[in-house]
């Protein structure tokens, strides 16, 4: 069952998202094709048309702290789903980016972290490093030796690299970077 809890914020976190993802939330008709082919809805409590719904309706910003919104993995999809040709996935990113701007309530487990792990290493290397993002995202947590078993057999078949990535356009890349934070103001 969805629950919207309307608020003095509710207008704005609707329009703030339309705002940031270029979706027009009032053309979604609820087929839920976009659910249905999400890889994570079944593990999170709400799924990508219940938060369509939800903002369509006027959901404050509690909404910011479902779970999904950072257990989405920009697969983007949902986007290639839907028969409106809505891009749920940047509904999701204005939904990540609104979430950190508004101070919004972290949802349990450290998703944030990885993200920002993540994030991290593309910003250094021009490309994904997974050593990297997991030494950060270990720290962070402080569970170094969590989940560690298989990586030995994972460096053996070649599934993870020890030295950073070579190539890709790193000061492009850094620029890209530079020029979001430069326009979120941090
Ligand atoms: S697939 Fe598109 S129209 Fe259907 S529920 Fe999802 S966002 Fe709405
Ligand atoms: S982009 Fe996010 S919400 Fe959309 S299908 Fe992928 S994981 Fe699900």
């Amino acid at each position: 069952m969805i629950t919207i809890k309307k608020t003095r914020t509710s207008r704005a976190l609707k329009d703030a998202v339309e705002q940031l993802s270029g979706v027009d939330l009032s053309i979604c008709f609820q087929c839920k094709k976009c659910s249905s082919g999400c890889p994570v809805a079944k593990l999170a409590k709400s799924r990508p048309s219940e938060i369509m719904r939800q903002l369509h309706l006027g959901a404050g910003d509690e909404l910011l702290a479902s779970d999904l919104v950072w257990m989405c993995a920009s697969c983007e999809t949902c986007s290639a789903r839907c028969p409106m040709g809505i891009d749920v996935a940047a509904v999701m990113d204005a939904l990540r980016r609104l979430a950190l701007e508004r101070g919004a309530p972290k949802p349990e487990g450290d998703v944030p972290l990885f993200n920002r792990a993540f994030l991290k290493t593309v910003e250094t290397f021009g490309r994904s490093y997974e050593i990297g993002m997991i030494a950060a995202y270990k720290l962070g947590t402080g569970k170094l030796m969590n989940d560690t078993e298989k990586f030995p057999a994972m460096l053996k078949k070649g599934k993870i690299a020890l030295l950073p990535p070579r190539g890709g356009d790193r000061k492009t890349v850094k620029r890209i970077f530079r020029k979001v934070k430069a326009s979120k103001g941090t």
